[in-house]
């Protein structure tokens, strides 16, 4: 058995996985978001406890993570934490072996090897949420990049100028494609609407309201014009796309495996799949188990 553990903005939470993937057992608390890393480290080896024998424990952490020596070196939703090493402290206190990734890479690794990318060797894997999340897996191996940074797509510009994002730039692609693009384009399709969230939008769409149509096919447009490229760059043969909003199903899925024909040279059109995420929130749990 081992233990994979998802730091997530709200919960952390921890599953006790067996050999083939399956979660046996699970646990979870508060992300105790804007405390000192000790906290966190203390619930860390708690919820281990709780979980019971294991012969090794997988973390995927959201942020900036130096994955070969398991430093949190920043992250989004831990204001405290800054070149943390999370693997060497929580390697001292529960004498196992600790492995330490990118919450999106974690995400991307679980459904490579047990959900939507069985069977492939050349993946992206997105989390589509309040921004956008993603990962690569090049010949069946985690790719990392010079600063473990590869796959973020979602900070590379999408308008010139455009909408500011709260990584310090403009018209980055999660501008258009992810939460606040949804609920943006809801608004101007529908300006009647009174509260509006991707799930809102998502509910109309299935009902056949047009507005609601129209706002998932922007933004099936938006990302079809960002995954062309990344097509045409490295030839993948699988597409997962995962995270909250992908669970509009075929209301963005269809959109957008129609605009991507056009964002691609016609040798490239029968090359890949689009699938969504098949493992959902245990990915990142899964996949932080069976971290190499
Ligand atoms: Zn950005």
């Amino acid at each position: 058995m081992k233990i994979g553990i998802d730091i997530g903005g709200t919960n952390v939470r921890a599953g006790l996985v067996d050999i083939e993937g399956r979660v046996v057992d699970r646990v979870s608390a508060k992300t105790p978001s804007n405390e000192e890393p000790e906290r966190l480290i203390e619930l860390i080896i708690s919820l281990c406890g709780q979980l019971g024998q294991a012969e090794s424990v997988g973390i995927g952490a959201p942020g900036l993570i130096d994955h070969l020596n398991g430093i949190v070196r920043i992250s989004p939703n831990l204001p405290k934490w800054r070149d943390v090493p999370l693997k060497a402290l929580l390697e001292l206190k529960l004498a196992r072996p600790v492995k330490v990734a990118n919450d999106v890479n974690s995400i991307a690794w679980g459904e490579f090897l047990f959900g939507a990318g069985i069977g492939s060797k050349d993946m992206l894997v997105i989390t589509l949420g309040t921004g956008l999340g993603g990962a690569l897996i090049l010949d069946g191996k985690l790719h990392l990049g010079k600063s473990h940074m590869a796959g973020e797509l979602g900070h590379s510009t999408f308008i010139k100028n455009g909408l500011s994002c709260p990584c310090g730039k403009r018209g980055c692609v999660e501008q258009y494609v992810a939460k606040n693009a949804i609920i943006r384009i809801a608004r101007e399709k529908n300006p009647e609407l009174k509260e509006v969230d991707p799930e809102i939008v998502a509910k109309a769409g299935h009902k056949g309201e047009k507005w609601a149509i129209e706002v998932y096919e922007e933004i099936g447009d938006n990302l079809a014009r960002v995954l062309g490229g990344v097509i045409q760059l490295l030839n993948p043969d699988r597409i997962i796309v995962g995270g909250q909003i992908s669970k509009a199903g075929e209301l963005l899925f269809s959109p957008l495996r129609r605009a991507i024909i056009n964002e691609i040279q016609p040798a490239l059109r029968e090359t890949f799949e689009i699938k969504k995420s098949a493992l959902g929130n245990d990915a990142g749990i899964i996949g932080a188990a069976f971290l190499t």
